[in-house]
């Protein structure tokens, strides 16, 4: 039977729980132990796929299709296991189940509660995510007294009264702030997180205490004295300087060993090689690499939290230290275009909604006339295809029917807008908008002698979607015996998936998104050779 660690946060918000759980996993997973991780979100949305990245973060999508909590993308680089539908669950989904068995009938003439029948759905979810593993590792979104978050913390506390002792672990993140002034670190806001989760019957086991620095001898004591947490169980969740420091960190501590004899599961031994030769290999990158990335939601960098990382990966496996400079595509115009010259490569990454959209194609334009390596991802793509489409193959205000539903040359629309419709015979096929979109991991054929063809190494590639909007079938034709070559498809050619232009020292598109595969440990082909090429060319 699987052991449940639980972890929540308390005093702030953005503690970093999802890495504080992916690097614990990651130390049990390197031991050999085989785990699982899910994230439980209190908002009433079914999923983040409807937020804007500016609130939520980017919106990470699994193989199977789901579109999920950014969390889950750490989980996945930091362990290496395929996140799906059942490791994010939101309060929404819980309760949509609930209401749903209610109309079904499912709950006998009862009168229907938070407890028993929605804690019962949280604790039924979470038992159905944690099948057939050794540890599985549970973070409670949120903090430690949100209204929201209080069925989820009822629900992990039946959980433990119901299984034996050794099953079940609670840590808490928590945060201790310093007084500069008197150079002071205060423990009072810990006491009190932990004094809330006590009041509903949550005792943590262990405390990781995020903190500028490690925390002494003294301020453990007074934090264990107060919290009735033993005194080897407080840690320090110092700041470093690379999240994947952050598995040595408390390796070093010896906080996964503590967890061990807690849950009394047999002892393996530990192995922390990975992050070590990760990140001395990361502290060595003297070689600057300048990378733009033209979007539109440069003001919160979590809205590429995949993106940023890959392209860290990529630059770690080519010795290179990485500077990603964040640009707003409406602020590129014809006047200060040149302003991109100073970059080494340019990044346009996925998007929607038309602000932006013609700074992104005048970025574009620019990276290929100018040889400057250039990696458009799913919008970025489409980008590609509407420039190219105007400026060398003469199609006058060609763009996507997302921008422009009366564009003359709708060189990218919705697969249900192509005159012979070849609706039916596409995977996720695309109806309207708020409707479905073509999401997960899909198959995609490349083309021998292609550039992505050498990079990738196969015939066959998996990569994940999340998009509504494609290459127009009907205008492929015409990109024959160009620069252009789409050298990536799916199905019989029905969809076009990667492209990529010739006489260019690096200038590759693709309608899927490599950036949620990426590892630390290995980079992706693609950004891998991105980052090769803009250092190379620079
Ligand atoms: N807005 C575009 C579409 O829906 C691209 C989406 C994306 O970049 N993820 O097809």
């Amino acid at each position: 039977m699987a052991r449940y660690i639980f972890i929540t946060g308390g005093v702030v918000s953005s503690l970093g729980k999802g890495i504080a759980a992916a690097s614990l996993a990651s130390l049990f997973k390197l031991r050999g132990y085989k785990v699982s991780l899910q994230k439980l979100d209190p908002y009433i949305n079914l999923d983040p796929g409807t937020m804007s990245p500016f609130q939520h973060g980017e919106v990470y999508v699994t193989d199977d299709g789901a579109e999920t909590d950014l969390d889950l993308g750490h989980y996945e680089r930091f362990v290496g296991i395929r996140m799906s539908q059942n490791s994010n669950v939101t309060a929404g989904r819980v309760y949509s189940n609930v209401i749903k068995k209610e109309r079904e009938g499912k709950y006998l003439g009862s009168t229907v509660q938070v407890i028993p029948h929605v804690t019962d759905e949280i604790k039924h979810l979470i038992k159905k995510g944690s099948s057939n593993v050794d540890i599985s590792f549970i973070e409670v979104g949120g903090t430690v007294g949100d209204i929201e978050s209080l069925p989820f913390l009822e629900a992990i506390r039946q959980l433990n009264m119901e299984m034996n002792d050794s099953h079940t672990l609670f840590i808490h993140l928590t945060l201790l702030p310093k007084v500069e002034v008197t150079n002071e670190i205060k423990t009072k806001p810990t006491q009190h997180s932990v004094k809330e989760l006590r009041s509903i019957g949550i005792q943590p086991d262990v405390l990781l205490c995020r903190a500028k620095d490690t925390i002494d001898e003294n301020t453990k004591n007074k934090i264990s004295l107060f919290t009735n947490v033993n005194k080897d169980a407080v840690f320090s969740a110092q700041d470093a300087k690379s999240i994947y420091e952050i598995p040595i960190f408390y390796k070093n501590q010896k906080v996964d060993e503590y967890i061990l004899k807690k849950l009394k599961v047999p002892y393996k031994k530990s192995v922390i090689r990975p992050w070590v030769t990760f990140t001395n290999k990361l502290n060595k990158c003297k070689r600057k690499v300048k990378i733009g990335m033209v979007g539109k939601y440069v003001d919160l960098a979590d809205s590429y939290k995949s993106l940023n990382e890959s392209l860290l990966h990529a630059s770690v496996q080519n010795n290179n230290a990485i500077e990603i400079d964040f640009i707003d595509s409406e602020d590129i115009a014809k006047r200060n275009i040149k302003k991109l010259n100073k970059l080494h490569g340019i990044v346009v990454p996925g998007g929607f909604g038309n602000r932006g959209v013609e700074g992104k194609i005048l970025t574009a334009n620019y990276a290929r006339i100018n040889n400057i390596p250039y990696l458009g991802i799913c919008l970025g793509m489409q980008i590609s295809v509407i420039e190219f489409a105007r400026n060398i193959l003469g199609l006058k205000n060609a763009n996507s029917t997302e921008f422009d539903l009366k564009t003359p040359h709708p060189v990218v629309s919705l697969v249900s807008e192509w005159e012979d419709n070849i609706k039916g015979t596409i995977k996720g096929n695309i109806d309207e908008l708020g409707g479905t979109m073509r999401l997960g991991a899909q198959k995609c054929t490349l083309i021998n002698n292609s550039l992505v063809h050498s990079l990738y190494k196969k015939n066959i590639i998996t990569e994940r979607h999340r998009h509504r909007y494609e290459v127009n079938n009907k205008y492929v034709n015409q990109f024959n015996n160009t620069d252009l070559i789409f050298s990536g498809y799916s199905g019989k050619k029905e969809l076009m998936e990667v492209l990529e232009i010739k006489n260019h020292p690096w200038y590759l598109a693709c309608q899927f998104h490599p950036e949620f595969t990426s590892s630390p440990i290995k980079g992706h082909p693609l950004f891998n050779s991105f980052i090769k090429s803009s250092y190379e060319t620079k």
